[in-house]
């Protein structure tokens, strides 16, 4: 920031009279507790004055805490002087980039999914020990089980009065216990096996890296470079992806996700530490590889698992195609047969079974509608729930060959059609939740798909209908107010900057069209009086 700029800003955001910077990898509630502490604040109004923000950004704040919110940070960094880029480290966004995620925080909670606490776990010597105390980013991810500092257990509860801690509550007191007033500093100390022990140290490190920033590539090309660490990684042990996703009890689309990047991205934070435990190597020597060396795949290894793939393939009376084998061996096809030795070792094989005539095509439907049929066998004995994905898994195929085949794609709807009312409502209710938390369509189309009912079936259902229009109304509404918010703090941001507030300078700053912006009645209202 050019010198000018700044001065003009500091006269306008007052600097609090106490901001002593973050300690290392502290959260950024711990930070902020610590600030409204020492400089006296007790209320949320506090907060929000504290912060220059609005009460809506402030429950976004409560709501996803530490994760990225540029409103925060830049209000933050203003008043105490701390770099931007600092503050962020106490958010989760070096994760976030990592991993070529968005920072949204619908989107990137999907990432994080399963993996966080929702309230306070702290180490209670570290809390007396430390000072100033703070709280660590760490201790909010489930990975981690203890201190490595103390050999202890983290705790996840007043250790006098046993009530779960918010991580932020009014009036900002750290290390108390909301409920009892009582001490956290001096809570139980129970001591952790060495084999746990062992776990947390590898954990901590994996965390402390993870969320440190990482300067150069950009976000995409370092999840590809992870990718391919897992897949030499993986090779090298000679696993195929479906042994894999076993091993891992997850979906063979998850595995993939994971090592090639695709575009729905459904991997999340836990699967990605899991897969690393699978393969028994240390996050550092997937995450921390040198990006501009290509991961050496081992050629023999590659050979080996276009066999066993093969042999899978044959064993489950699939065809040898190439895309059929590099799908289990978790190589691009492509780059698959780029090996020439493959090409003439294999196409021998491959040439036998293919071109298809109409006869083989039709057998082959026939074979496939009897791994469904087993497939659906198979999850009801074992009491789940016969999804699409579920069936596409255990045949081994994707979801969308499966429905190519228009007898197989007419088994899939009536297994679906076959739910009884109360089950219909039940997965329809999941599917809804599913979209919301991936920030997905809420279409009855969309939802249909993604059940294998059709839309006119959802719209017949005077309760299903009820479920996703009371979805859409409230992901509209919520959007809805995330753009007035927007549009308030653009305001806001203007006035303070001591700009000329109009209906084009907050659209740039909002970053949306006016026609859009204008289609919400409350906005509008805004702009009239703006115009
Ligand atoms: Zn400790
Ligand atoms: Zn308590």
């Amino acid at each position: 920031m050019e010198t000018a700029e700044f001065e003009a800003l500091h006269s306008i955001w007052k600097r609090l009279p106490l901001h002593p910077p973050p300690e290392p990898f502290e959260s950024m509630t711990s930070y902020l507790i610590r600030l409204a502490e020492e400089n006296g604040l007790r209320s949320m109004s506090g907060f929000v004055g504290l912060l220059r923000i609005s009460y809506g950004r402030l429950t976004s704040i409560c709501t996803f805490p530490d994760y990225p919110d540029p409103f925060a940070v830049t209000g933050l960094s203003q008043i105490t002087g701390c770099p931007e880029e600092r503050l962020q480290q106490t958010t989760f966004m070096p994760l976030a980039l990592r991993f070529g995620r968005g920072t949204a925080p619908h989107t990137f909670q999907q990432f994080l999914a399963g993996s966080l606490a929702s309230g306070l776990r702290y180490c209670p010597c570290c809390l007396a020990e430390h000072s100033p105390a703070h709280y660590s980013l760490l201790w909010r991810f489930l990975a981690l089980p203890g201190c490595t500092e103390h050999g202890i257990q983290l705790l996840d509860q007043c250790g006098h009065c046993q009530s779960p801690l918010p991580l932020l509550s009014f009036p900002p007191k750290l290390a108390r216990c909301p409920t009892c007033q009582g001490d956290l500093r001096r809570g139980p100390v129970r001591r952790q096996s060495s084999e746990a022990q062992r776990l947390s140290h590898r954990r901590t490190e994996a965390l402390q890296m993870l969320l440190s920033p990482l300067p150069g590539l950009p976000d995409q090309a370092q999840a590809k470079m992870i990718g391919k660490q897992y897949i030499a990684k993986r090779l090298k042990l000679a696993l195929l992806i479906s042994e894999v996703a076993d091993l891992l009890g997850i979906d063979q689309s998850v595995v993939r996700d994971m090592e090639q990047v695709s575009k729905l991205r459904s991997a999340s934070l836990k699967d990605y530490l899991r897969y690393a435990d699978a393969l028994s190597c240390s996050t550092r020597e997937i995450f921390d590889a040198d990006p501009n060396q290509e991961a050496l795949i081992p050629l023999n290894q590659v050979f080996k698992l276009v066999e066993a793939a093969m042999q899978q393939l044959e064993k489950q009376g699939m065809h040898l195609t190439r895309r059929n084998i590099s799908n289990l061996v978790g190589m691009e096809a492509d780059r698959l047969w780029d090996y020439p030795r493959m090409v003439s070792g294999i196409s021998k094989r491959l040439q036998s079974q293919i071109p298809q005539s109409q006869a083989e095509k039709i057998e082959r439907e026939e074979e496939v509608v009897k791994l469904v049929e087993q497939a659906i066998e198979q999850l009801k004995a074992k009491g789940v729930r016969a999804s699409q994905r579920r069936i596409a898994d255990l045949v081994g195929m994707t979801h969308w060959a499966l429905r190519a085949y228009p007898r197989v794609k007419a088994r899939l709807e009536q297994q679906a059609s076959s739910l009884s009312p109360l089950d219909r409502h039940k997965v329809v209710q999941e599917a809804v939740e599913q979209a919301r938390v991936l920030g997905t369509s809420l279409s009855y189309q969309s939802i249909g798909e993604r059940l294998d009912i059709s839309a006119e079936t959802l719209r017949r259902d005077k309760r299903i209908r009820a479920i996703i229009e009371r979805a859409q109304k409230e992901s509209r509404q919520r959007r809805e107010n995330e753009l007035v918010s927007r549009v308030e703090q653009a305001i806001e941001e203007l006035v303070s900057q001591g700009k000329k507030v109009t209906v084009s300078s907050v659209c740039q700053l909002v970053g949306v069209d006016h026609r859009v912006l204008e289609r919400r009645p409350q906005i509008r209202e805004l702009f009239l009086v703006l115009r």
